[in-house]
């Protein structure tokens, strides 16, 4: 049966890649994107949709309830993704408020929006909710090896802004014990992959890389994150939704620690850059020291597993800022960075 899907943030990162990824594998359905257009936000990153049927883009901020009502009333969605997060650390240090505001404010706004209109094909109570959450919330492994995050870590964020992705996957989950609603929630490692703002380390060392400037390393460099490219969180994402079990969380991963300098050499040898543009900067605070995911949950349960290598992923990155360099040229004139 053809679906009315509403994606949240889908002119972000993760968000637009999701939508050119769902829009090709489910000809049938209808997508609406809802996003604020932060600085995050990007209508390049959708260009190639516009203009089509089975797409509609609608600018809007889901803290706000009275317009996320209006779009509910509207529209009569049979699914929601929700992207829309205000997503980078750095930036909840310096300004933790408006991190509560979309983060937690806003997914609860679209749970109670999701409870209160219910499916209108079906007539059961609940539109089938799907959250996009981080392995952030589990908070820092620190210098250990080989302990991973699973489903059944405790939550321990370090960081407003994995603070407030972990008050948002509790949401969620009190939405499914107390009102049934049929939701699932994806955690997932660092992504990598096109259309990633460039504050963000890949395409942010790149540009610096390019530009011949100093690459500013945190602490010593060695904090490990667990990278997966892109493309394989939108599969995954959809195998959740698909056949994922109702209530239940599934963390995803790449299996594939890196230390921050082992991809910033990837930086280095892809651009050519001189290795003397490395400086080591005062750490981040509560810097985490290591993420790292067990993903047997999502393969043993739905078969799913990530497809592509941090080498083929990062090549295929590299090459996408390479060729696209009046976007993020673009990005950083109208930005400032
Ligand atoms: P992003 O910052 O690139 O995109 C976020 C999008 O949300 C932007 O388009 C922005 O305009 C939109 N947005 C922000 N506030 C909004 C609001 N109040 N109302 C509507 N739209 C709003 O982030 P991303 O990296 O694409 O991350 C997407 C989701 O995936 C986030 O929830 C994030 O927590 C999660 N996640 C990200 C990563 C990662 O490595 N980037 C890893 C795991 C999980």
């Amino acid at each position: 049966m053809s679906k009315k899907v509403l994606i949240t943030g889908g002119a972000g990162f993760i968000g637009a890649n999701f939508v050119h990824y769902y829009y090709a594998a489910h000809p049938d359905d209808e997508i609406v994107v809802l996003d604020k257009l932060t600085y995050c936000g990007n209508l390049e990153n959708l260009k190639e949709l516009e203009g089509k049927d089975r797409y509609t883009f609608v600018k809007g901020d889901i803290a706000d309830k009275e317009f996320v009502f209006d779009l509910f009333e509207k529209e009569k969605f049979d699914l929601v993704i929700n992207f829309a997060a205000e997503s980078h650390v750095d930036n909840s240090i310096a300004e933790p408020g408006i991190f509560v505001e979309t983060n937690v404010v806003g997914t609860h706004n679209l749970l109670m929006a999701c409870k209160d209109f219910g499916n209108h094909a079906t007539g059961e109570s609940g539109i089938r909710f799907h959250h996009v959450s981080t392995d952030e919330v589990y908070g820092d492994l620190g210098d250990t090896v080989g302990t991973y995050f699973t489903e059944e870590t405790p939550y321990d964020p370090s960081s407003p802004y994995s603070a407030s992705k972990a008050a948002s996957d509790v949401l969620c989950r009190a939405y499914f014990r107390t009102y049934g609603l049929p939701m699932t929630i994806s955690n997932c490692s660092n992504n990598y992959g096109p259309y990633q703002y460039p504050e963000k380390l890949i395409p942010r060392f790149f540009v610096l890389a390019k530009e011949g400037k100093p690459l500013p390393i945190y602490g010593d460099g060695k904090n490990v994150r667990d990278w997966l490219y892109v493309e394989d969180h939108c599969t995954a994402i959809d195998a959740i939704i698909e056949k994922g079990r109702l209530g239940e969380t599934y963390c995803v991963g790449g299996n594939s620690e890196k230390q921050n300098l082992e991809v910033i050499q990837s930086i280095i040898d892809y651009t050519g850059a001189s290795e003397e543009l490395l400086t080591y900067v005062e750490d981040r605070k509560g810097h985490d020291r290591r993420y790292a995911i067990d993903a047997s949950k999502i393969k043993n349960e739905l078969g799913w597993e990530p497809s592509v290598t941090f080498e083929e992923g990062m090549a295929k990155t590299l090459k996408w800022y390479e060729d696209n360099e009046s976007w993020w040229k673009d990005l950083l004139k109208k930005h400032g960075g």
